[in-house]
């Protein structure tokens, strides 16, 4: 089940579906999405991660054939009222530990019973849980919320959902019938300790911008909004466009790596809102035009949001619209 959520981690929802074309199912957070999907003509199981919120929505479901998971009593309320011709696919929702969406163990049976009752639900219901730190390889914490949900889905019958891009990289006993990878999908890493090309992914988003002025600026001078950082010598200073108004992170630290001419080099001073600032002086030549990679192949976008205080979901969500994405 491929996790496109978000305008599919900033990759843009309808050419990254069409990219992942081979996936079983989609899954999408808001009901937008997966009429997007239908829209642009998408045949597979939608799952929408939130369920419906209300009678307007099971409409729209019914409509376009979307499977809904239900987290809370108010959405069984809202199958045992629907009176409509179509029935809903569903994946019951059971809180194992994450403190969010779902039934709390103790609930989770008098919810079961009231699924399996509903006739407007095709049964029997898929069960589902998350997990709140599988991205920590080897913790108790995780290892108690998947014998939680073994113990609570024990006999039943019914598909099993458990693993984000974490848990099936770092818990194969959280595979079960359907695993929900989000982030490795774009070629991001979930771990803190193992990079992408550890995992064997290549990212699928290169931010690219151009070099907009070069300048020469003597010991002492200092650049940027505050002055934050000051040339320790005789230093030359790319200006790159691109900055916290299309998503690169403001605290992306002094050092944090970009690519001039595909070569590394460090982001000096305050990010701007429409520029940054890179310090050059050890580049061959440098010139207006040139490409800077801000994240992509060479510069991983996890590297870029640990300068930054942040992980790389935040940043490649946040491309905004002025932003122009193509899929390579
Ligand atoms: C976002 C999400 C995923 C995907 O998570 P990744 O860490 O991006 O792989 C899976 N399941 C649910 C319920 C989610 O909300």
């Amino acid at each position: 089940m491929a996790v496109v959520k978000a305008n599919a981690y900033g990759h843009g929802v309808v050419p990254a579906a069409r990219a992942l074309a081979g996936a079983d199912a989609f899954a999408v957070a808001r009901m937008r999405e997966a009429v997007a999907l239908r829209t642009a003509g998408f045949r597979q199981r939608i799952v929408l991660l939130q369920g419906v919120k209300d009678a307007e929505e099971m409409q729209e479901a019914a409509q376009d054939g979307i499977e809904l998971v239900v987290h809370q009593r108010e959405q069984i309320e809202l199958l045992q009222a629907w009176r409509g011709a179509q029935r809903f696919r569903v994946w019951l929702k059971i809180d194992t530990g994450m403190g969010r969406l779902g039934f709390w163990p103790g609930d989770t049976p008098a919810a079961l019973a009231r699924v399996a009752e509903c006739r407007s639900i095709v049964q029997p219901a898929g069960l589902m849980t998350h997990l709140a730190e599988a991205e920590v390889r080897n913790n108790g914490y995780t290892r108690a919320q998947l014998r939680l949900f073994a113990q609570l889905t024990a006999g039943l019958p019914g598909e099993r959902s458990i693993a984000n891009s974490a848990g099936l990289v770092a818990w194969p006993a959280a595979r079960a019938d359907w695993v929900r990878p989000g982030l490795m999908l774009y070629g991001i890493s979930p771990f803190a300790e193992s990079s992408a090309a550890d995992l064997g992914l290549r990212p699928a988003m290169r931010l690219e911008s151009r070099v907009i002025a070069v300048k020469d600026v003597s010991a002492g001078d200092r650049v940027g909004y505050g002055g934050t950082w000051t040339a320790a010598r005789k230093s030359r200073i790319a200006v790159a466009a691109g900055g916290y108004g299309d998503c690169y992170p403001r605290n992306a630290a002094t050092g944090t790596p970009v690519l001039v001419n595909e070569i590394p080099a460090p982001l000096v001073g305050r990010v701007s809102m429409d520029m940054l600032t890179i310090d050059v002086t050890e580049l061959p030549p440098v010139a207006p035009g040139d490409p800077v990679v801000l994240w992509g192949r060479g510069v991983p976008v996890e590297t870029v949001a640990a300068g930054a205080g942040t992980i790389p979901y935040e940043l490649v969500c946040g491309v905004s619209e002025r932003v122009q994405v193509e899929l390579c």
